[in-house]
This record gives structure tokens, C-alpha cells and sequence, in this order.
């Protein structure tokens, strides 16, 4: 039997760098899942489809397939419609899209079996918003992790500086505390903890110590 970790957390709370370090310390494959929203919403962006438009994306979503591999480093890259596009869906443009499609239901049933799968034949830390309440309810170790947004934004604005990308602090604190607010409250799947996961707050950690701590809670509890 396949060992599920479910790591579930908001925007820019160092899910996707931490789980990846955890999961090559513990030998697990990493899935971020963000990234196939986030591939959805560059298909959107591309065909000019509103994500509030229920019928526009439904009829996009016949028409795109989405997919998960691995390069030869063992990173995993998403696919859309073969393309390789896992560099162009991180820009705030995608994130904000991301954000906004991944409300619809349609989109959400779309992306369902191919993250289940994914923790099926696997031992698998999955990063995501519900991993541990909808897509792996049975997950060994359910883990919400988070930070304060200003400490989410700092550190969100320090990895786009570093990428050479022209971004203002304001603007990325106001992007996140929008992304908390629309992940919070769409009707689907909306992003809480599960009440059987263990809270992991970095705000004051660094990420060293913040890999350390999602380390052992998984040890302790796998
Ligand atoms: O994690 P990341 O920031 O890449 O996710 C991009 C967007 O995709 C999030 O703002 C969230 O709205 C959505 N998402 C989601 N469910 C997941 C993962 C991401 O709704 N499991």
C-alpha cells in the first residue's frame, strides 16, 4: 500500500519549496497541485475565456488535456496539450488566474482522478488547498501549513525579485490576502484545515527549520 501525505495551506506559505525538500529527505514523489490549476488558467487566458463565464470553461475543458510528468531530474513539469508550460504558469497574472478558475466546479471534477491516481501507485507528498478534506480524505499525515500573509508576501516578493521580475511589495501583499479571501470562500472545496491535520505555522521559522519540522510530523505520524 502507497503512503499519502497531504500538505494543504494558502498562498506563498513555502508549501511547494517545503514539501519538495521533505519529499526528497523522505524519498516520496512531489505533486504540487497548484500547478495544474494554474495550467488551466493559462488555457483560459490563451482562448480568452472568463472564469466566471460557467459555460465558456466547460466548453474549454473539452478541448484541453492536462498532464503531469517528471523530468530527468525527477522535477515534475505540467503539460497542456503536450506543451511543457510548467515556467509560463508562474507569473502573478497566472497565479491570480489560477486563483479565479480553480472556484469553478467543473474545473475542480476535471482535475480530481488525475491527482487521485497520482497518490494510488505512489508514495506521494501532495501540496495543495484540499488535499486533506476532498482529493486524499484517507492521507496518512494531514498537514496545514502556514505564516502570517506579510511574512507569505515577503517571501513571494524575494522569489520574483530574485527572477528578475519588475514586482512591488504592496502590490504582492494585496495578491495574496485577495487569494486567502477567494480560496476561503468559494462554495467548492474551499481551503480549511481538516480537523485530523496538524497545524504548522512559519512565520517565525526559517525554511531550513521549517523543512526540519514537516520532516519529523511526517515521521512521527507515518
Ligand atoms: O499553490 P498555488 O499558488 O500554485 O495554486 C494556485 C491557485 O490554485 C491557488 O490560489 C488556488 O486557488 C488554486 N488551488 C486550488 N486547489 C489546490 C491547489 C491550488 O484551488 N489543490
Amino acid at each position: 500500500m502507497s503512503i499519502a501525505i497531504a500538505i494543504d495551506g494558502p498562498a506563498g506559505a513555502g508549501k511547494s519549496t517545503i514539501s519538495k525538500a521533505a519529499a526528497k529527505r523522505l524519498g516520496f514523489i512531489y505533486i504540487d497541485t497548484g500547478a495544474l490549476y494554474r495550467t488551466v488558467g493559462l488555457a483560459a487566458s490563451r482562448e480568452g475565456v472568463d472564469p466566471g463565464d460557467a459555460a465558456a470553461v466547460d466548453e474549454l475543458l473539452g478541448k484541453i488535456k492536462v498532464g503531469l510528468a517528471f523530468n530527468e531530474k525527477g522535477e515534475q513539469i505540467v503539460l497542456l496539450n503536450g506543451e511543457d508550460v510548467s515556467g509560463l504558469i508562474r507569473t502573478p497574472e497566472a497565479s491570480m488566474m489560477a486563483s479565479k478558475i480553480s472556484a469553478v466546479p467543473a474545473v475542480r471534477a476535471f482535475l480530481l482522478d488525475l491527482q487521485r491516481n497520482m497518490a494510488d501507485t505512489d508514495n506521494v507528498i501532495m501540496d495543495g488547498r484540499d488535499i486533506g478534506t476532498v482529493i486524499l480524505p484517507n492521507a496518512k499525515v494531514k498537514i496545514f501549513l502556514t505564516a502570517a500573509p506579510e511574512a507569505r508576501a515577503k517571501r513571494r516578493y524575494d522569489e520574483l525579485i530574485e527572477k528578475g521580475m519588475d514586482v512591488k511589495y504592496e502590490d504582492i501583499l494585496e495578491d495574496v490576502k485577495q487569494r486567502d479571501y477567494n480560496d476561503m470562500h468559494r462554495d467548492i472545496a474551499p481551503l480549511k484545515q481538516a480537523d485530523d491535520a496538524i497545524l504548522a505555522d512559519t512565520t517565525e521559522i526559517d525554511l531550513e527549520g521549517s523543512i526540519d519540522l514537516i520532516v519529523k510530523i511526517i515521521e512521527e505520524n507515518a
